[in-house]
């Protein structure tokens, strides 16, 4: 539904987004996920053909955005950063103008506005000034204007932005739900978000693709071994000499000291290696009794980190990045 070939986008000399190439097959709800000025907005800008790439190739729906950009924004809803500017319009008025904006026909016209304003759940402000209204209902005004037209896409750049927890929770339902007829991509730098919206992530640091993969899968990529956590009553002090007997322990650290003299201590052995077996009859031999053993969690957020500092090691040389708030 979605190709991008070798898209690099300048902004004078300074590269913003440097030689990306990702598929978004037709149903997919994709997040771009990335720290602030890694160049979402940008690549958002692209797809939706509001800006033309240096080099590269955009194909939205079979249709090339440089040279049938007509067709190709037809499929296309966008809701950009930020909130609408239509200040001075009533929601019903905003939605009615990005109606003739997409040229729908007068006839469906009064139909699918309302049909959009239901979706949304817009109908209790339908007729209040935009400026009037909380931020949550304004997010939810940049939803409805992107769903105007029957695009068979979704670009939302940074969709819950600014938002409490409440409107959050609501824009993630809503996005969730169009995600069952529309191909959606969202970018968002906040990681729970896309591995609870989205099923396939992909991940941009200084204009660059690090990965793409189910927030899953790139969980386990990072993941250097198995991380056990453990709690012990040692009163002899002997796990760690015990430790260092049984192979496949990498390393063993102490974590705390609890109040009733029991230690946690985090366990990591490679990849491929369960100790838990082992741990439990080797520790029990010696007087160590364990009073809780399991896999420590690796998240999103550490798989995250994890890539984005290897691409920086890597790209040391990658000097003149000016960071943009945004
Ligand atoms: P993101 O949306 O991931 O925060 P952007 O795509 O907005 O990132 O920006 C990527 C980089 O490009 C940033 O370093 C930003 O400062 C720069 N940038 C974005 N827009 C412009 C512009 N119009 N002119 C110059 N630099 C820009
Ligand atoms: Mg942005």
């Amino acid at each position: 539904m979605i190709e991008v070939k070798n898209v690099t986008k300048k902004y004078g000399s300074f590269t913003a987004v440097d030689n990306i190439s990702f598929n978004i097959k037709e149903g997919e709800i994709v997040g771009l996920l990335g720290p602030n000025g890694a160049g979402k907005s940008t690549t958002m800008n692209m797809l939706t053909g509001f800006i033309e790439p240096n080099e590269g190739q955009i194909i939205i729906d079979g249709y090339d955005m440089l040279k049938k950009p007509k067709k190709a924004k037809k499929q296309i809803g966008y809701m950009p950063e930020g909130v609408p500017l239509y200040n001075d319009l009533t929601v019903k008025e905003f939605i009615n103008y990005m109606a003739d904006l997409k040229m729908v026909p007068k006839k469906e016209k009064k139909e699918k506005v309302q049909k959009i304003i239901e979706q949304t759940n817009l109908k209790d402000v339908q007729n209040k000034l935009i400026r009037n209204i909380s931020r949550g209902y304004k997010q939810r005004v940049s939803m409805a204007g992107a769903l105007v037209g029957s695009p068979k896409i979704l670009i939302l750049d940074e969709p819950t932005v600014g938002l409490d927890p409440k409107q959050i929770t609501e824009i993630r339902a809503l996005i969730k739900s169009f995600g069952k007829d529309h191909t959606i991509i969202l970018s968002s730098h906040i990681l729970s978000e896309v591995s609870q919206i989205c099923e396939k992530v992909i991940i941009i640091n200084k204009g660059k693709i690090v990965a793409v993969d189910t927030p899953n899968n790139l969980e386990e990529k990072v993941k250097e071994g198995n991380v056990l956590q453990i709690t012990v009553e040692d009163k002899e002090g002997k796990i760690e000499e015990v430790s260092k007997n049984i192979k496949g322990i990498k390393e063993i650290k102490l974590i705390k000291t609890n109040s009733d003299n029991t230690k946690e201590y985090t366990i990591t052995s490679d990849k491929e290696t369960d100790l838990r077996k082992e741990l439990f009859e080797k520790y029990s031999k010696e007087n160590i009794t364990i009073f809780e053993l399991k896999k420590a969690e690796s998240t999103l957020e550490d798989a995250f980190m994890k890539l984005i500092e290897n691409k920086d090691e890597e790209g040391k040389k990658n000097v003149g990045n000016t960071k943009k708030r945004s």
